[in-house]
């Protein structure tokens, strides 16, 4: 795809609703990551397939190749049962963080890829980073290495591992052209067929902070995806989930890894936990290690109880380059320090606490990327004292911040101050667990 002029007029063919060959699409792939597209010419056709979606057929073909970017792992040389666990995306979201090793030490081998902050969302390698010294970018030998020693990776796409979502991923990002089911479903099915499993569990988000808003948006994504796995022979299991406030306390970056710490030690907040355990539950199913959801649970808890899922982490951080003794003391994590206080101007009950507000407030404080080149500050973020259903009095804290650059807070105190909806009546409840496509 070095012709500039037939790129042109691939563009405008999907622009005007027509369709692309396998050979087309997979010529735009490759084109895009060699650098021989244009990002103004690759961000127009982000945009037209946004708008104009693709055939079931475009898709299965984009998605191929994506996955055939890079290297495709073999991890035929592992015995145990190979899982893994992906997000659509959200706020507050580090449920990967403290998920695989709580899953590995069950006896599931979890090769993750995951990905960087997208939009108002945050990414699970930018918190990763937020460790001193953890490296995500690991070459297929490093990966398989560890796969076989400690059970778990964390790694990111790479040069070698579906650059092309690499590049794509960072170019949708900045050109508005995140929230495409087709875009998202083969950016998320590249990645994790390019993994070799046996089975994947898809946390689909719905609600303001995640890129579905409703469940018939979402469980149309959860579909295509677990489509996409059926085409190739992987079982895919998708959980639609609430995202219409952040999940746990924390939204950031370090401050998600010691929120997600105090998970492995048998703490953290109630949605964050139950999350974290219904996830496993369905991996430990999908890999064969537990014969029910009881036995499933049971296993959970226990190698929480015991020690060995923050064991596990442990090793997964010196394995990865990272200071292991943040394990133990997550003090050593990087935390800005100023300090602002969100208070509640009336009392009464919390109905919102808008998950894409704070999500776009953490990003303007530095937690994520407003451009592609931007670089993330891993000590800022935003501490959620109050959520849907919570009583406050007026004066009472809504949320902390922590912000390095004064103008940065400056930029996102009316996102904050607009947040948070207080009223008299109790709201009514909503589910964390919205639905799910098998
Ligand atoms: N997660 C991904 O990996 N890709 C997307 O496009 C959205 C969420």
């Amino acid at each position: 795809m070095s012709d500039v002029v037939s790129m042109t007029e691939l563009i405008e063919r999907k622009r005007d609703g027509g369709t692309l060959t396998r050979e087309e699409l997979a010529g735009i792939v490759a084109g895009y990551t060699a650098g021989d597209i244009p990002d103004y010419q690759m961000s127009a056709f982000l945009m037209a397939v946004l708008f104009r979606g693709m055939a079931p057929a475009e898709l299965a073909a984009w998605t191929e190749a994506m996955l055939h970017s890079g290297d495709v792992l073999d991890c035929s040389g592992i015995p145990a049962p190979k899982v893994d666990k992906h997000s659509t995306g959200g706020v507050g979201d580090k449920v990967s963080i403290p998920l695989a090793p709580i899953v590995a030490s069950c006896g599931i081998a979890l090769p993750m890829v995951s990905g960087r902050g997208l939009g108002h969302t945050g990414g699970t390698l930018d918190k990763l980073e937020s460790i001193p010294g953890f490296r995500t970018a690991l070459t297929p030998a490093e990966f398989l290495a560890q796969l076989a020693e400690v059970g778990v990776v964390l790694a990111g796409q790479s040069e070698r591992l579906v650059p092309a979502d690499r590049a794509i991923y960072a170019l949708r990002d900045a050109s508005g052209t995140v929230p495409s089911i087709p875009l998202i479903a083969s950016s998320i099915m590249a990645k994790k067929l390019a993994e070799d499993l046996d089975g994947l569990v898809l946390d689909v988000k719905v609600g303001s902070g995640a890129f579905m808003r409703d469940t018939a948006s979402a469980r149309r994504l959860a579909r295509t995806m677990v489509e996409l796995g059926a085409a190739r022979g992987t079982r895919v299991v998708a959980l639609l989930t609430d995202m219409d406030q952040p999940l746990g306390a924390e939204v950031g970056n370090a401050n998600e890894i010691a929120e997600s710490l105090a998970v492995l030690r048998g703490g953290g907040p109630p949605d964050l936990v139950a999350l974290v355990l219904r996830l496993g539950e369905e991996m430990l199913l999908l890999g064969g290690v537990a014969a029910d959801r009881e036995e499933a649970r049971d296993r959970i808890e226990e190698t929480i109880g015991s020690g060995r899922a923050l064991a596990t982490f442990r090793r997964v951080v010196a394995a990865q380059g990272g200071d292991p003794a943040v394990v133990d003391d997550p003090a050593l994590l990087p935390l800005a320090t100023g300090i602002h206080h969100v208070t509640s101007r009336r009392a009464g009950f919390v109905h919102r606490c808008d998950a894409a507000t704070v999500g776009r407030a953490a990003v303007r404080l530095g937690a994520g990327r407003e451009r592609k080149e931007d670089r993330v500050d891993p000590g800022v973020g935003i501490t959620v004292h109050a959520k849907r259903g919570d009583r406050v009095a007026s004066g009472d804290l809504l949320a902390t911040v922590r912000f390095s650059d004064p103008d940065r807070l400056e930029a996102c105190r009316a996102l904050l101050e607009e947040a948070w909806v207080v009223d008299v009546d109790p709201p009514r409840p909503r589910p964390l667990f919205l639905g799910e496509v098998r």
